[in-house]
């Protein structure tokens, strides 16, 4: 078909109608080369269809009829649709659970495709939760197909359905393959086994084997990848240019000194994460590390040598966390750490009063305090560093991205060379995936894992009980206090609400019943600080043997002897959110128990409880709880300002992303502008797609 080109509008392509014009363009489709580059979300395998009254019973089938009648049954979460399907020889009932918005979809006299597994019910066969595709303006008895085709399935609408988008799809295949340039050449193509990019596109909308649009997925998931890796590291050749850190070399001697100062010897998880900052720190590029590792793996301490390698070399570091009751506990622990030295440590939170909070900020300014620990306070406006060398943010998943560039803007002013002073930056986290990962794309972070825990801990065991045996689980927790255990009770709120069990309810009801005459207290947000550090003071030396909390003590609180956490209404949690609290036991050498009261009302409810008495693995229950999730809009989302991506999978696809991320870095090291004879195509797609988000459009 002469004259057809990329840009050719689908309007002009001969035999697409004004009508369907419009509708490919609501589909956001307006010419050849958006149509090439929608791609199918599937590809069906097309088996010649059985008439009704043949299909086989217990297999995977295909079959197509009319619907002759629909309905919704059942109640509530037992809600289902049903439709009847008839095909003149015979007749086949349709149950999809949980999905009663077909009624909208799918109405009598349409006529259907269906795919799923047949099982034999009294009335006949029926097939549950079917695949299924609308057929316009077809009778059925013209369905029947060459043996096993592979049917591209794109994504469609109602005025647009996928038969229709693969026809016009295959009018202009032909030319407009021709014209698809490839922005790798035929080397790095067969170093990583890829296929060309118009080949990719063939692959894809016209497959001529099961094997081809798998390869095809990969070549373009593996290119949205590599072109959001290699703006991540054009950004970064691009503040290498631009900012500059001091350099903070770990002698010896330094190292000898900080170690000398833990009151135990790193593990090797933990060290080797030591040693991949140090390197980090040695430079004269701020680093900007995540260092993940699961509750309890010990990350404080990873995060202390690097401030105080700081401190050695005669510059500032600040911590940042996330609660007020967190920053207190770290500047209590490395205060005892440090006691003796001339290491000058301030605590900087929202309850410090304006007064004091003033005076903390001339100090930090005037050079007078090394190290400074503290929460969101640490980001106003009126603190301001002398030379702030190293910044650690505390569980970054609480914080926004915003708030981790805040911190680092916090140096002084551009050195001799033009380049601006930026602190090494470090954050910490015990959640990895999602967000993790997304930030690591956007974020370009450098990632370290301590993945090994302490020695000496021991496995928390972990219980699910209904609301009915609440009694048992307080009457047991009676025996364990007797014996002169500590517990943690987390409830999800303070007040009394109809629904959840609240602090001032469970309070109440356990001093005057199971607990009675035993030593509670309560923690919660609202509380004063002093009031606070009173209770949790006597929790940890063990003059209170229950504590009853919110989630303030979810993340960070240090407490080895505590061997007991009950969370009521824990169907109320978040996964992440409750192996965070779960982390607050199993910190000494006595066996802890985790126990969660809840009635879950959803299916993912009742998932997430049933995947944490099944692992104690933070990393294993991330991915679990993006399996449940779904991946959901991790990226395109307009918070990220990043375009999404179309064929890739962060989550299936880690494996490319690796890959992506390594060839990006090589690739820019090589050429840290993308300005070679060759890289004028990769250059111009990568600044199209990113250029703006990524502020890289100086160097177009
Ligand atoms: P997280 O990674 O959850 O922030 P922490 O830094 O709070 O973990 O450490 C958890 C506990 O383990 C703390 O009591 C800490 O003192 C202790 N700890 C950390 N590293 C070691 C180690 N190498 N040996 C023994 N105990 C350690
Ligand atoms: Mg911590």
């Amino acid at each position: 078909m002469a004259g057809i080109t990329l840009t050719t509008p689908l309007a002009d392509v001969p035999g697409v109608t004004r009508d369907r014009a419009e509708a490919f363009e609501a589909l956001g489709l307006r010419n050849v080369g958006q149509l090439v580059a929608h791609l199918p979300h599937r590809h069906q395998k097309e088996h010649a269809e059985t008439p009704i009254a043949e299909l086989a019973e217990n297999a995977v089938v295909s079959a197509s009829g009319e619907v002759t009648a629909v309905r919704v049954a059942g109640f509530g979460r037992k809600k289902r649709f049903e439709a009847v399907l008839h095909d003149g020889s015979g007749r086949l009932d349709l149950v999809w659970f949980n999905m009663a918005y077909l009624a909208k979809r799918i109405g009598a006299g349409m006529t259907l495709r269906v795919q799923g597994k047949s099982q034999r019910r009294s009335g006949g066969l029926q097939i549950v939760n079917a695949r299924w595709e609308i057929v316009e303006d077809e009778a059925p008895g013209d369905l029947v197909e060459s043996d096993d085709r592979l049917r591209p399935i794109y994504p469609a609408s109602e005025r647009l359905d996928s038969r229709s988008i693969e026809e016009v799809v295959q009018r202009v295949l032909g030319p407009a393959l021709a014209e698809i340039e490839d922005h790798l050449d035929a080397d790095y193509r067969r170093e990583h086994e890829l296929p060309e990019l118009a080949a990719a596109y063939r692959y894809m909308h016209a497959p001529e084997s099961e094997h081809q649009p798998i390869e095809a997925r990969r070549r373009l998931a593996y290119d949205e990848l590599l072109m959001l890796q290699l703006a991540v590291h054009l950004k970064r050749a691009q503040r290498r240019r631009e900012l500059v850190a001091p350099r903070l070399e770990l002698t010896d001697d330094i190292d000898e000194r900080i170690r000398g100062r833990l009151p135990f010897e790193l593990t090797e998880a933990q060290d080797r994460v030591v040693r991949a900052i140090a390197a980090d720190l040695a430079q004269d590029l701020p680093a900007n590390r995540l260092v993940q590792g699961d509750v309890g793996s010990g990350k404080t301490v990873v995060a202390l040598h690097a401030m105080l390698l700081a401190v050695a070399h005669g510059h500032q570091a600040a911590m940042m966390a996330p609660t007020a009751l967190l920053a207190e506990q770290h500047a209590a622990s490395i205060e005892d750490m440090l006691r003796g030295t001339s290491v000058r440590i301030a605590l900087l939170t929202g309850a410090n009063t304006p007064a004091e909070r003033a005076s903390l900020a001339a100090r930090i300014e005037e050079g007078e305090v090394d190290l400074v620990i503290g929460t969101h306070a640490l980001l106003t406006e009126s603190v301001r560093f002398q030379s702030l060398a190293v910044a650690v943010i505390d569980e970054q998943h609480r914080f926004g991205v915003r708030q981790r560039a805040v911190i680092r803007e916090k140096s002084s002013d551009p050195a001799d060379d033009g380049r601006l002073p930026t602190p090494h930056t470090i954050v910490m986290t015990a959640t990895p995936i999602p967000r993790t990962l997304a930030m690591t794309l956007f974020g370009d972070l450098d990632v370290s894992t301590i993945d090994a825990l302490p020695p000496g801990r021991t496995p928390i065991t972990t219980k699910f009980v209904g609301l009915e045996k609440r009694g048992d689980v307080y009457g047991w927790l009676r025996t364990k206090l007797e014996k002169g255990e500590r517990a943690y009770v987390v409830v999800p709120t303070i007040d009394d609400t109809n629904e959840d069990a609240s602090l001032r309810e469970v309070m109440r009801d356990l001093e005057s019943g199971p607990l009675e005459g035993l030593r509670i207290a309560a923690v919660h947000g609202r509380l004063k600080r002093d009031t606070r550090a009173h209770v949790m003071g006597r929790f940890r030396s063990g003059l209170i043997d229950c504590l009853v909390a919110t989630t303030v003590i979810e993340v960070g609180v240090d407490v080895p002897e505590a061997t007991v956490i009950v969370i009521e209404s824990a169907e109320r949690f978040g996964l992440a959110q409750l192996h965070q609290l779960r982390g607050r036991v199993g910190r000494g050498e006595k066996a802890s128990v985790c126990v969660l009261i809840g009635e879950p009302t959803t299916e993912e409810g009742r998932a997430r409880l049933e995947a944490m008495v099944a692992s104690s693995s933070g990393f294993e229950l991330a991915e679990k709880d993006l399996q449940i999730r779904g991946p959901g809009e991790l990226f395109g989302s307009r918070q990220s300002g990043l375009p999404p991506l179309k064929v890739a999978d962060l989550f299936r696809d880690r494996q490319l992303l690796e890959m992506a991320r390594r060839d990006a870095a090589a690739w820019i090291d090589r050429s840290p502008e993308l300005r070679g004879d060759t890289e004028s195509l990769v250059r111009r797609r990568v600044l199209k797609l990113y250029g703006e988000a990524f502020g890289l459009a100086d160097i177009g």
